[in-house]
């Protein structure tokens, strides 16, 4: 059984008294009963204040990106050890806006994942294709590379320490949604290259979360497929009642 995960990704949003707000206005609305587990991914400037709020419940919390060193003269990074010194139990990694915009690689993915996990963070590996990619037919040979080169020298223990987030990038912020046997296509195909990279049983307990327009009308759709185990949510994930529903999908 994997249990699901519904994790709100803040992007660039919320500022300090924001953050406190969104995140103290979401704290009584989710269900910490309902067995899902809930991350919260705001700005490096405020995990200290979200981490503070959440403090005592069970939802958890992740940073948007992490550098590969863990410490040095290296200006304007922030170090996987330094997530965990301010709360974090989790980091995304390789997120579509920052291949897009920060000339991320699927080489410099590999060594983020690489030091997270080595400081025992759960990564949050962000994976998908283009809308050309998608039109030409190469979803799966573009999964397929950015899971093997994203994967490079990750052991077989390590896979179940990790979450993967199938984003197809038409789909995020876009307002379209993959529909849900498009979304459980590619976890299915996802689950089946990750049994042939390690094997079934890890495969098998890789929780594979959507994300891409995720909203309280579509993730109960999304949730009812075999290989779509949770969401990472972007827009919805900015307002108290929105996420609250998504988390509460059951
Ligand atoms: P969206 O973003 O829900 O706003 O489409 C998802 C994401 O980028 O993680």
């Amino acid at each position: 059984m994997r249990k699901p995960v519904i994790a709100g990704n803040w992007k660039l949003f919320k500022k300090s008294a924001e953050a406190q707000d969104l995140v103290t206005n979401i704290l009584p609305l989710v269900k910490e009963t309902a067995g899902v587990e809930i991350i919260i991914a705001p700005v490096f400037t405020v995990l200290g204040k979200v981490k503070d709020a959440i403090d005592g419940t069970s939802v958890m919390l992740a940073a948007q990106n992490c550098f590969w060193e863990e410490e040095g003269a290296y200006t304007g990074e922030v170090s996987p050890g330094m997530l965990r010194d301010a709360g974090c139990s989790h980091v995304i990694i390789g997120h579509s806006e920052r291949r897009q915009y920060f000339g991320e690689t699927d080489a410099t993915v590999n060594k983020k994942i690489t030091a997270a996990l080595s400081t025992g963070l759960t990564v949050i590996f962000c994976i998908g294709e283009t809308l050309a990619e998608r039109e030409s037919g190469k979803t799966f040979d573009i999964l397929n590379s950015q899971i093997r080169d994203g994967l490079a020298g990750i052991r077989r223990e390590d896979i179940s320490k990790m979450i993967i987030a199938y984003e197809p990038v038409w789909a995020i912020g876009t307002g379209k949604t993959a529909s849900n046997e498009q979304a459980q296509e590619a976890h299915s195909h996802i689950r089946a290259f990750l049994a042939g990279l390690y094997d079934h049983d890890a495969a098998e307990t890789v929780r594979i979360l959507y994300g891409g327009s995720v909203k309280p009308e579509n993730i109960k759709g999304l949730m009812a497929q075999r290989d779509i185990d949770g969401a990472l949510v972007g827009g919805a994930s900015l307002n108290a009642d929105s996420f609250a529903a998504i988390a509460n999908y059951n």
